[in-house]
This record gives structure tokens, C-alpha cells and sequence, in this order.
């Protein structure tokens, strides 16, 4: 767990910045020739990676065979997708985070709610698979699982 709420840490290595040394360090383009559109992101002094690109996570496409119409009625669509993500700033008691959305049949998330933050990799990891298991022993049926966005 981080002691210093207001640190920052890098998502490819897990370097731990206090965020007055997280402000100083050196910014990189987010896109090339495009500084005035996007800005700069900063870039980790241990690692040299950017932050806020490419950070940890997992997703899990989950299509549902029977739906429980009582969990979302104004969204009776069978794709939820579960994401949970290495946030690099401590959220709601935790530096990780599971949301779940409803995905309609355009591909849109029509729907989104948080499930739980942690503090380690590990309990992210072991929440993700809880809570894709828990929907999937409700509402049944698992397809894909990545490891990465
Ligand atoms: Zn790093």
C-alpha cells in the first residue's frame, strides 16, 4: 500500500513518485507534431516510459446466454465487458481499479459501474477474476480473456 496518498506511480515498472517530484519530471510529446492538440505526458525517470499509455490491465469480453433482465432492464444487451486497470494515482482506496460496462450492439458502452479498487497487483488480478466468475455462475458464459489493452 502506498503511504503517501497523493504519490504517483509508474504503471510499466512501479516506481514510486511523491507527486511534487512526479510534476518535475520530463514530459515527452503524446503525439509527435501535435504538442499544441495533446500536450505532453510525463515520462518515468527510472523506466524512461510514459505515464498515462499503456498502463497494466486486463479485460475480459464477457457474452452472456441468459441475461438476467432484472440486473439491467433498460440495457438487455449480452456483452459486458470488464476492465481493470493500474490507475498510477491512488483512487478510492486503491491504485488499481475493476469497472464492468454494458456494450450494445454498436459496440457502445451504454452502461458502466465500478466494482472495487486494490493496492497490489495480485488482489486486482484475483478481484478481476472474481467478479468475471461471479457474473459468468449468475449470468453464465465467459468467451475471451486478454491480458493487456
Ligand atoms: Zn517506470
Amino acid at each position: 500500500m502506498m503511504s503517501d496518498p497523493f504519490a504517483v506511480e509508474c504503471s510499466h515498472c512501479g516506481s514510486q513518485y511523491s507527486f511534487d517530484d512526479y510534476i518535475k519530471l520530463k514530459k515527452r510529446a503524446v503525439k509527435q507534431g501535435q504538442v499544441e492538440k495533446y500536450g505532453y505526458n510525463p515520462v518515468c525517470s527510472k523506466c524512461n516510459k510514459p505515464f498515462h499509455k499503456n498502463k497494466w490491465c486486463i479485460t475480459t469480453d464477457i457474452f452472456l446466454n441468459n441475461i438476467d433482465k432484472r440486473l439491467h432492464p433498460k440495457y438487455p444487451q449480452k456483452h459486458i465487458w470488464v476492465s481493470t486497470v493500474h490507475l498510477e494515482f491512488y483512487h478510492h482506496g486503491g491504485i488499481y481499479e475493476t469497472m464492468f460496462f454494458v456494450i450494445d450492439q454498436k459496440g457502445d458502452r451504454v452502461y458502466s459501474e465500478m466494482y472495487k479498487h486494490y493496492n497490489t497487483k495480485e488482489d486486482a488480478t484475483l478481484g478481476h477474476k472474481l467478479i468475471c466468475s461471479k457474473i459468468e455462475k449468475e449470468k453464465k458464459l465467459i468467451i475471451m480473456m486478454k491480458d493487456a489493452c
